[in-house]
């Protein structure tokens, strides 16, 4: 991309909430449009693509049955960027810790993370508060440096692989995590109408792309 080209960011738009995010993104600088992610034509259109919070499991499943996993892990391993919130952060790391029984849960393992669901508790103990950004990030550290936070059934990040950065913690834990044009997080930003993460995701595709990197999203 040139500094002024506009990205086409898609949202996988199966189940969750996606409309949020579609909002959020809508009024991002670098988007020229977003689109509902359902189906691989329309997939293979994006420049980067947010997955969004709801029930992994649910996710997963309709991704098999609308024919785009296989789509999205192979775009993921040849460099597309991803941001995945709470659900999403689920379903790029490398290991479901404890899986469903009666369901192997597969993740598309893109993010050298492992993950526990549910771990912060359930629906009742879902909760909000401020997490400070452990990045430098010029960016964050400006005027932006704390971000609002909504944990919903969210999953804890149980294992942080190498080259994998933490940008920030709850209680000592990693809650949001980055890898190159991979970004996700355990909480739902865009709840609070926080855009800071999608803004730091959508910089980070840009330079990435405007380095010509080649680099492979593959772990
Ligand atoms: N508990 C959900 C799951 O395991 C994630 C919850 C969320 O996305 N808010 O997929």
């Amino acid at each position: 991309f040139s500094t002024t080209q506009k990205m086409i960011i898609g949202v996988l738009a199966l189940q969750g909430d996606y409309d949020a995010h579609r909002k959020l993104l809508e009024n991002a600088p670098n988007v020229a449009r977003v689109l509902e992610v359902r189906d691989e034509k329309t997939l293979n259109q994006c420049d980067g693509l947010v997955i969004p919070g709801g029930e992994s499991t649910t996710m997963s499943r309709l991704c098999d049955r609308y024919e785009l996993w296989q789509p999205l892990q192979e775009k993921l391993q040849s460099g597309m960027g991803a941001l995945g919130t709470c659900a999403g952060l689920i379903m790029l790391s490398h290991r479901i810790d404890g899986a469903t029984k009666n369901f192997a849960q597969k993740t598309l393992d893109v993010l050298d993370v492992d993950v526990a669901r549910n771990a912060y508790g359930a629906q009742l103990d879902s909760f909000e508060c401020d997490l400070k950004m452990e990045s430098d990030i010029e960016y964050l550290t400006t005027d932006n440096q704390s971000l609002r936070a909504v944990f919903i059934r969210a999953p804890r990040i149980t294992r942080v692989g190498e080259g994998v950065e933490v940008l920030a913690r709850y209680d000592g834990e990693p809650v949001a995590v980055r890898c190159g044009k991979i970004m996700a997080c355990a909480f739902h930003p865009e709840i609070a109408g926080e855009s800071a993460l999608h803004e730091l995701w959508l910089r980070a595709l840009k330079n990435h792309d405007s380095q010509n990197d080649t680099s492979q999203n593959v772990i």
